[in-house]
């Protein structure tokens, strides 16, 4: 990097910072930003530049939006007796993408490690229970994954809500045998999980 210019050389090296680039994909796109036509670069500079400005988190759910609230939490159509619970803004956008939920949301900000047992300050606790006190909410649906994580997080948010607010339902996703999977194929921590939470057949 010694005989790159100052510029150049900055710039490469904040972009190889960013996730799946390296200092040489990093240089590659650098070279490419290059070529694009100066107002195309103009652009992408004026749009990080005004990326915090701009968006900021929604007071009711957390997650990132130009307007507070965000349009999920202002949506009138939108059922508001159903909160869904996400670790993070990117499982929001993937149960959006389905189109088949139309509750609420609130994004948790993380998840515990699966040995601590008292909520990490990523876990946006404050929010949920506020939340759950304004008394709108009757269902409470955690969908935190299947990972160890998530199963630590889901017992922790469990017990404090049941402890605080006793007259709302809990539930999580379903968890088991993804659709078009053979039972033969199925890891055994799949397959118990299958077992535990079948269902009628009806
Ligand atoms: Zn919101």
């Amino acid at each position: 990097m010694q005989r790159i210019p100052e510029p150049l050389k900055e710039l490469v090296e904040q972009m190889a910072r960013l996730p799946g680039l390296g200092p040489k994909s990093a240089m590659r796109a650098a070279m490419t930003l290059l070529k694009w036509p100066e107002a195309e670069v103009r652009r992408l500079g004026k749009n990080i530049h005004e990326l915090r400005d701009r968006l900021h988190l929604c007071s009711r759910c957390g997650s990132l939006s130009d307007s507070d609230p965000c349009p999920i939490c202002a949506d009138p159509v939108r059922s508001r007796d159903s909160l869904c619970l996400v670790a993070e803004w990117d499982s929001l956008l993937a149960l959006e993408e389905g189109n088949f939920y139309k509750g609420q949301y609130l994004i948790l900000g993380g998840l515990l490690a699966p040995l601590e047992h008292s909520p990490a300050e990523s876990l946006d606790m404050d929010r949920l229970t506020a939340r759950l006190a304004e008394g709108e909410v009757s269902e409470l649906i955690l969908a935190l994954g299947a990972t160890a994580e998530a199963e630590a997080t889901a017992s922790y948010v469990r017990d404090e809500v049941t402890r605080r607010f006793p007259n709302i339902r809990i539930t999580r996703l379903a968890q088991g045998i993804p659709l078009g999977a053979e039972v033969k194929f199925m890891d055994r921590e799949t397959l118990r999980q299958s077992l535990r939470y079948r269902q009628e057949l009806n």
